[in-house]
């Protein structure tokens, strides 16, 4: 039978219309418009395409939004410069540098400045340590856009033998994290697998919720899930494809034909987690807002 697919670009229309009716109450209420200043250093042209779509969704259900473009051989110290004003700035409740950045430039040292309070990214070592042990944070918006994909999908998590492929810092590692918390939507049985794991494939068909967050194209195929598992497909992956307009297209880290004739249920790729993404920097953002006035 064939797999429920999880549309992740219909559950994140449905938070972003809540979003929008949360931002509408602010601005009437409160008279606060939720900012958020996106910095972009250089003109990779993927950074540059991430940064369009997260100023047209700012813009979109009502968020200020500002971009400041920089020179790619913008010195550290203007970067630095720059996060401290937007750290004061009271117009503006989040911060989101894109990533990459250019060699000379030390990521971490600019993501440290970031103050916790305006990091909607979710990547300050402060947030990311709030998140290993419970404690309210913002959360990195790709895990949690899996986290919320589950939950809006009626995906019983709790108990459920989680299977997370991949132990990055920005998906991997937070979303099994999440999803071991002692806390509603969590309290999963977490396995963690990388690089190194033995008999991946003996492992991942174990699993109630496989998360896949590779970068492999097409990497877990049917063998490697069973009948009854969730399936989440992390993965953005470029493969040619003469055909295609632009000479390739995108796929997940999932073999999707073969497995959404096997399991239970898989998100898409395009069309799954990354709708996801960019919407939880918006509830990131509003969240920020709100907590400005106490009431989060
Ligand atoms: P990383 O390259 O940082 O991590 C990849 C992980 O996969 C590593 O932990 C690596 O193991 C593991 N891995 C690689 N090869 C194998 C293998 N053969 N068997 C088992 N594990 C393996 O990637 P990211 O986490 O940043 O991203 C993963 C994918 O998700 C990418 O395609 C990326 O484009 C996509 N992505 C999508 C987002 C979205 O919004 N939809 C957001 C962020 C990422 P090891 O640690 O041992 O090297």
């Amino acid at each position: 039978m064939a797999a429920e697919i999880i549309d992740g670009k219909a559950i994140a229309e449905k938070i972003r219309a809540e979003l929008s009716q949360d931002i509408e109450a602010l601005k009437s209420k409160h008279g606060l418009t939720p900012g958020l200043a996106v910095v972009l250093v250089g003109e990779n042209p993927a950074s540059q395409s991430y940064v369009r779509s997260k100023n047209r969704a700012c813009h979109k259900i009502g968020i200020y939004s500002e971009q400041h473009d920089l020179p790619k051989d913008v010195s550290e110290k203007e970067v630095l410069d720059l996060i401290a004003d937007l750290n004061a700035n009271d117009k503006i409740h989040g911060i989101l540098v894109q990533l990459p950045l250019p060699d000379h430039i030390d990521e971490h040292k600019v993501l440290n400045t970031i103050l916790p309070d305006k990091d909607v990214d979710g990547f300050h070592p402060v947030n990311l340590g709030k998140l290993m042990i419970g404690e309210q944070a913002f959360r990195p918006c790709t895990p949690h856009g899996i986290q919320k994909m589950l939950v809006y999908s009626g995906v019983e998590i709790e108990g459920a033998n989680v299977v997370v492929v991949g132990r990055s810092n920005i998906v991997g590692k937070p979303i099994a994290n999440m999803l071991l918390q002692k806390q509603d939507e969590a309290n999963a049985t977490v396995t963690v697998c990388h690089s190194r794991t033995k008999d991946l494939a003996a492992v991942t068909v174990r699993a109630d919720i496989l998360i896949a967050a590779i970068g492999r194209a097409e990497f877990i195929t049917a063998d490697m899930v069973n009948e009854n598992a969730v399936v989440i497909d992390v993965g953005i992956n470029r493969v040619d494809d003469p055909a295609a307009k632009r000479g390739y297209r995108l796929v997940g880290d999932v073999k999707f034909d073969e497995v959404s004739r096997k399991c239970k249920a898989v998100s898409p790729v395009p069309g799954g987690v990354g709708p996801m993404t960019i919407t939880m920097l918006l509830y990131n953002t509003v969240e920020s807002a709100k907590s400005t006035l106490g009431e989060t």
